[in-house]
């Protein structure tokens, strides 16, 4: 049995559409900050479409990602409950041979971003060299935290 950071990032990593914010694709990048496994779907301009939580079998934690976004929580305008959702990944849907019910969960919070609103609306980006959370204007194509960009 592969463990829940290989199964995610051998099953996950293909390229998706920016979510409501570009015409680019973003791509799965894991991140080794927390003890869940973390995954987000980042464009080339570093925003941020999802974030996503991966736990084992049925142990999913929802506090855990409000947690992990309370910080940016202010500048984004809240956290909504309902962006933040539960799926649950079962052996066929993965084509994995296994006898587990459900092989992992996700728990994913997905950055509602409407196209008409303000361009200078703070949004939630990855910085491209330090893997870190940033926020930044929505139409900002700096791909770097305050902090990289000075060094
Ligand atoms: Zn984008
Ligand atoms: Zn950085």
């Amino acid at each position: 049995m592969h463990s829940l950071r290989e199964l995610v990032s051998s099953q996950f990593n293909l390229p998706v559409s920016c979510y409501r914010h570009c015409s680019n694709q973003a791509k799965l990048i894991l991140l080794s900050a927390s003890e869940q496994p973390l995954g987000c779907f980042v464009c080339p301009s570093g925003y941020i479409s999802r974030v996503v939580l991966y736990f084992e079998g049925g142990k999913v934690n929802t506090k855990l990602m409000k947690d992990l976004l309370s910080r940016y929580a202010d500048k984004l305008g809240g956290i909504r409950d309902s962006d933040i959702r539960i799926a649950s990944r079962h052996p066929w849907d993965l084509n994995i041979d296994s006898s587990a019910e459900t092989l992992l969960q996700e728990v994913y919070w997905t950055q509602n971003y409407k196209r008409e609103e303000n361009n200078l609306r703070p949004a939630l980006f990855l910085c491209s060299n330090c893997n870190s959370f940033f926020i930044q204007p929505v139409n900002s194509s700096s791909s770097l935290c305050e902090k990289c960009r000075k060094s």
